[in-house]
């Protein structure tokens, strides 16, 4: 089998061309005669290579100088621990309860201070956002903690909550560069590299600097300070080299095609594409909430309210899954605590990919409704 289409949730699809880039990179990098796999993160072609993917990520994103940007590594989970261990100074943050990543981390902040729920959806199974503008947030919290997007409900902020000046620390992992944001609204935004952006192993955190401490207790390791890594420029240790050239030719890739506002015309394409079949459908339903609806992550189930019989439900979805895959539709399956199918439809994800999908879905919708 060739290449196919891959709607999984991360790790994820990568850009045919960047793969392409890498496999004529892969045993003579640019004539130094070895692989980056095979170079010492102490050397002038790394040196080129890591500040050249900050560089390309600062203009994606329009990064303001006053911020830091780090590759870790860890994945989004470290940074669910790293968050608290450097930004409860005086021991208070809220936490927005989207899913159970955002749960995740609540809990690790709860090692730390105390963590408060500011709202939370897990009342409908995290099917929708909690509305932002009716969300108080206490003025004596040191930081108020999103999931931006929600990787296993397909549920996205349609807006901001208001912080005042209590910094924003989002989770972005499934939606880092999928369309323009305002970096100068957050505090610090992190994303495991996995779903929208490159290879796993590699953590993108952007970190306003005045939130870097200095002063954090003896008992806070060093790995676990951001000013360990803002010093160093990500080479306190060995970073994953490999990873970040990878992300760094997907940053390159980005900006060659338009950069993000571009990225956000197709994926708004893509998103709508799909979400107008799965609304048409006389079979599927797109799980999430209409007002809550992600770009990225679009998960759908035999509605029930279509086919009452559970049984009947379960052995359609996985006729569809099966199928699907028959025709190079794959990683469709969803998450077990929402059940179904997700098709995650992240940057590499071209329109004809969804296109074959939407064929699939109406095709599949004709034959057993
Ligand atoms: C995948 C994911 C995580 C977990 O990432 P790891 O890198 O595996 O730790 C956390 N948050 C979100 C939103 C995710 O999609």
């Amino acid at each position: 089998m060739g290449r196919v289409y891959n709607f999984s949730a991360g790790p994820a699809a990568l850009p045919e061309q960047v793969l392409m880039k890498a496999k004529d990179e892969l045993l003579d990098y640019r004539h130094t005669g070895i692989s980056v796999m095979e170079m010492s993160h102490r050397s002038k072609e790394f040196a080129s290579i890591i500040e050249g993917a900050e560089a390309n990520l600062r203009k994606l994103l329009a990064i303001p100088s006053n911020y830091k940007v780090l590759f870790l590594q860890g994945g989004a989970s470290l940074q669910f621990a790293m968050v608290p261990a450097n930004l409860m100074k005086r021991g208070k943050a809220g936490y927005i309860l989207t899913g159970v990543w955002a749960k995740k981390a609540y809990q690790e902040g709860k090692r730390f201070g105390e963590a408060t729920v500011l709202a939370s959806s897990e009342d409908q199974n995290y099917s929708y956002i909690p509305d932002p503008s009716l969300i108080s947030v206490p003025e004596d919290l040191d930081y108020v903690y999103i999931c931006e997007n929600n990787t296993i409900y397909g549920t996205k902020y349609p807006c901001l909550p208001s912080c005042h000046d209590i910094p924003l620390v989002a989770d972005m992992s499934s939606c880092l560069l999928s369309e323009p944001i305002d970096v100068t609204k957050y505090g610090l935004i992190f994303a495991g590299a996995q779903k929208n952006i490159g290879p796993a192993g590699v953590t993108v955190v952007i970190i306003r600097e005045d939130l870097i401490p200095s002063d954090l207790p003896e008992s806070i390791p060093t790995m676990l300070r951001y000013k360990t890594h803002a010093d160093a420029s990500s080479l306190y240790n060995t970073p994953n080299c490999y990873g970040i050239y990878m992300c760094g030719l997907v940053f390159e890739h980005l900006l060659e095609l338009g950069g993000l506002d571009k990225m956000k015309e197709l994926n708004e394409q893509k998103a709508r594409l799909l979400y107008e079949a799965l609304d048409a459908s006389t079979l599927f339903v797109a799980t999430a909430r209409p007002d809550s609806r992600s770009l990225m992550n679009v998960p759908f189930v035999i509605d029930p309210k279509k086919v009452t019989d559970e049984n009947k439900r379960k052995e359609l979805e996985k006729k569809f899954l099966i199928e699907a895959e028959n025709k190079g539709l794959i990683g469709l399956k969803g998450h077990r605590s929402v059940g179904g199918m997700r098709a995650s439809i992240y940057n590499a994800m071209p329109l004809s990919g969804v296109e074959a999908l939407v064929g699939e879905i109406n095709r599949f919708t004709k034959e057993n409704a």
